[in-house]
């Protein structure tokens, strides 16, 4: 405990050393085996800490991945061996790879336009921007596209839900799916954006009855401000960029939803990655995102909230072990659509709740989505990978996750149908 004090005390300083962007020289990712309890409790007294951060959640009998800076890299490795724990370098410095990442991006950004309405493809990441201008496209090409801003992040950005309805919205069982709420996992807003322009500009003929028999609501992008502060000073940030004063700014959003607010796997600790806010839809992007489920429970029967990585497909509850009453049936609907996420390009996903697959969390939007809301199907997934690049992931990689999330929720919706005729 001593030594994890130590680590609190160097708080001050690292913040008062901080320089922007950041380049993450020397930072490594270790890969840690979490073999028992004992482990487990050990590392989770270093999320309060922010100089290890966390990449994954920890996962009894699993893997945790964590990041540590060059000052505390040395320290922490004697404090796991004198844990009797093992651990090994996932990645041995991020500076190379966060440059080759940047580095791409600009040069795709110079090109011109992928055609002469807009800048979005899927063969790089991109800005607010360039979804936005996309969402605009849409909206004035296609008679049963329409935008709605649901609210405004902290610093004023527009919160967006793309709405695709042949024939009006709210008449037909509706698929609400978001992303980015964690700022870093850029793939997240990248597959969103996939899975619209597949049910718009790319609709196949045998695609059509998506759009005929469903209404589907896209938010790719839950927590702007987070990620234009992943774009242009630290490509690692996760919470919102709300400031209550405090030493550290952000709240984890995923931590933040008002169902069994902070009752464990929540920190309440501002510095904390997984600070779970000074009380339960404190952050507007969370006020956002219930008033738009609120207003529109009745028609969404399927909610899908877009993480990553790690490969795992999690269903509710999350605060508590306990299982829901409908489990059979979300169980049963996630492995069928899994196998469909499989056939495509043969990756396997891990279905299972939160505490079954992870660690308790609560406050989680699906918790929200399931026990307020009242949407059976509720999930998170963590996409692609499951760690040789963690959240820094190829852009090559965007459109075969796009394909094997899409062909997920192509299984979703159509089973929805089937249920819903019944
Ligand atoms: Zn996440």
């Amino acid at each position: 405990m001593k030594s994890v004090l130590f680590f609190l005390g160097l708080v001050g300083l690292a913040l008062a050393t901080t320089t922007l962007p950041k380049t993450y020289e020397n930072y490594k990712v270790f890969r840690i085996p979490v073999e028992n309890r004992e482990h487990a409790e050990f590392l989770k007294k270093f999320e309060e800490t922010p100089f290890v951060d966390f990449w994954t959640e920890l996962r009894l009998g699993g893997n945790v991945d964590v990041m540590v800076g060059p000052g505390t890299q040395f320290t922490f490795e004697e404090m796991l061996t004198r844990e009797g724990m093992s651990f090994s370098e996932m990645i041995p410095n991020l500076a190379p790879m966060l440059r080759a990442e940047k580095l791409a991006q600009d040069e795709h950004k110079r090109n011109k336009k992928v055609n002469a309405n807009y800048n979005m493809d899927w063969v790089s990441y991109h800005d607010l921007f360039d979804f936005y201008e996309y969402f605009d496209y849409l909206e004035a090409h296609y008679e049963d596209i329409s935008v709605e801003t649901i609210g405004q992040s902290f610093e004023g950005r527009d919160l967006r839900v793309l709405k695709i309805c042949r024939g009006g919205c709210g008449n037909k069982p509706a698929m609400f799916v978001d992303g980015g709420i964690h700022a870093r996992e850029w793939i997240g807003p990248a597959v969103v954006t996939y899975m619209l322009n597949e049910l718009t500009e790319n609709l196949s003929a045998e695609n059509n009855d998506l759009v005929e028999d469903l209404d589907w609501y896209f938010l790719p992008s839950v927590n702007p401000d987070g990620y234009y502060y992943t774009q242009a000073s630290d490509r690692l940030w996760r919470k919102t960029r709300s400031d209550y004063g405090e030493l550290c700014r952000g709240t984890d959003g995923n931590r933040n939803f008002g169902y069994q607010f902070a009752t464990g796997g929540a920190s309440n600790s501002p510095c904390s990655d997984t600070y779970h806010g000074p009380s339960a839809f404190s952050e507007v992007e969370t006020q956002a995102v219930k008033g738009f489920v609120d207003a529109n429970k009745d028609s969404i029967k399927f909610y899908n909230n877009i993480h990553s990585y790690g490969q795992l497909i999690l269903t509710p509850w999350g605060y508590s072990e306990e299982l829901v009453p409908d489990y059979d049936d979300i169980k049963s609907l996630a492995d069928t659509c899994n196998d469909a996420l499989y056939a495509v390009h043969q990756k396997s996903y891990e279905v299972g709740c939160i505490p079954c697959v992870l660690y308790t969390a609560s406050g989680n939007s699906i918790d929200y989505m399931y026990g307020d809301a009242g949407i059976k199907y509720s999930y998170s997934i963590e996409l692609r990978d499951e760690g040789s690049y963690g959240f820094v992931l190829p852009a090559s990689e965007i459109i075969p996750t796009g394909e094997e999330i899409f062909a997920f929720h192509a299984t979703a919706a159509r089973l929805i149908v089937q249920e819903n005729s019944q």
